[in-house]
């Protein structure tokens, strides 16, 4: 980006032009971003954020894995403790301009629009920090797992094995975030109290009911596979059809499986293999080996469970009938979770003294604040996406709708932060595991 772009960019305030500025970074063709986690592009964006922040009188640290705080601080008079509030600022490839950045942003100016009202007097904070964050790899395009960065933060995932996963080209994350400047030392200044965090619902549920603004209430469990079949590379041409051993025909075999057991379930059972490597991937020759990334989603263990025990099944048919060796690599499971009830109880009230009619939801997609979820109290709060497309470039939400997602969550920010954080741990939420 210019030095005169970056220098107007820190100087901005107001919501959607913030949101018009950070979707130059990366941008494609046709209006998406691409800023795949740790790559050139999420490090422009990362230099804007922490300009910005700095601009804008905020402290800034970035931990081990690069997630990356921006706080302001309201004195010891406040107590201690801190109210998160974020979401992250890496994309999937050529994904929406919202999904995740409109969270940071929306963050940061509902940060400055509650440090006014703390300036006016019109709020006295009972926790002594606002954080703003953006956690790395939350998309889980370019470095498995999903949700990197707030799993590390929480506790679900090592620090040290996350920085060993590998893209692709056998890049780690230690070194593509040293590359651009992010393998950090710091850390917040406080754990988080509580984390809210504000998405673009990636579903049309809100449309289709007309609603504003959702709160989530629970979230759909996940596995995710990594598996490869192996075969035998082979003349494409004089090699007998029945010697073959394709990888990428047991592959074949193996995707339109999870989509049919999928389609059968009534809408139960979400499923789709949507990454494959083939090798060597010369149209000559029998596939050698072919590797899958298949995801299974539902909204019940069972359901999970019995998904999980038919895949595992159908690995093993295919092994048979293709005469290819199959190994699964890699294998994450989310469990299905719930959202704090209070959390969504205070939301839900603060949402509703605005005059909005939400919604109590659910999630299909996993979000960082699922990561939260896990050891802090978190929120989640949608906004309504256009036909309920994302990862995609064609992902929009009107401005009428970013606009009132911001105002919901500066109230419920000012409603955290005017609460003492042991109010907490009397009703027996603090240090969940
Ligand atoms: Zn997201």
């Amino acid at each position: 980006m210019p030095e005169s772009h970056r220098q107007d960019l820190e100087r901005l305030t107001d919501l959607q032009a913030m949101l018009a500025a950070f979707g130059e970074i990366g941008r494609t063709p046709k209006g998406g971003v691409t800023r795949l986690a740790a790559s050139a592009e999420d490090g422009q964006a990362r230099d804007a954020f922490c300009a910005w922040l700095r601009r804008q009188g905020f402290e800034v640290a970035v931990d081990r894995v690069g997630n990356l705080f921006g706080y302001l601080d309201f004195g010891e008079a406040a107590g201690s403790g801190a109210v998160y509030c974020g979401s992250h600022l890496d994309s999937q490839p050529d994904g929406g301009r919202f999904d995740g950045t409109y969270g940071v942003l929306a963050g940061a100016c509902a940060a400055l629009a509650v440090r006014e009202r703390v300036r006016a007097g019109r709020l006295r904070p009972r926790h002594r920090y606002l954080v703003v964050v953006s956690w790395t790899n939350e998309e889980g395009a370019r470095y498995q797992p999903s949700l990197l960065g707030s799993s590390v933060f929480s506790g679900a995932l090592d620090a040290s094995e996350a920085l060993e996963a590998r893209d692709g080209q056998g890049v780690s994350l230690a070194e593509a975030l040293r590359a651009i400047d992010y393998l950090g030392d710091g850390a917040p200044p406080a754990e988080p109290d509580w984390y809210v965090e504000l998405h673009v619902e990636q579903g049309a549920v809100l449309e289709r009911e007309g609603r504003p603004l959702g709160i989530v209430s629970h979230c759909w469990g996940a596995r995710k596979f990594r598996l490869r079949f192996s075969g035998q590379a082979d003349h494409t041409g004089p090699t007998p059809m029945a010697d073959r051993r394709d990888a990428l025909r047991a592959a074949s075999l193996l995707i339109a499986g999870v989509s049919e057991r999928a389609l059968a379930s009534d809408g139960c059972l979400h499923g789709s293999v949507g990454r494959i490597l083939v090798e060597p991937n010369s149209p000559n020759v029998v596939p050698r080996s072919a590797t899958l990334f298949v995801e299974l989603r539902a909204g019940e263990e069972s359901l999970l469970d019995a998904a999980e025990a038919w895949l595992t099944s159908a690995i093993d048919r295919i092994s048979e009938e293709t005469g290819c060796r199959s190994e699964i690599e890699m294998a994450t499971r989310r469990t299905v979770e719930t959202f704090d009830p209070d959390g969504v109880a205070i939301a839900k009230q603060v949402v509703e003294s605005l005059g909005l009619e939400a919604m109590t939801m659910a999630t299909i997609a996993g979000h960082d604040a699922l990561a939260l979820q896990r050891r802090f109290p978190a929120m989640l709060l949608f906004v309504p996406s256009a036909g309920g497309v994302s990862h995609s470039p064609a992902e929009f939400t009107a401005e009428q709708d970013l606009e009132r997602g911001l105002e919901a969550l500066v109230a419920v920010l000012c409603r955290l932060l005017a609460g003492r954080p042991e109010d907490r741990d009397s009703r027996g939420r603090g240090g969940e595991a």
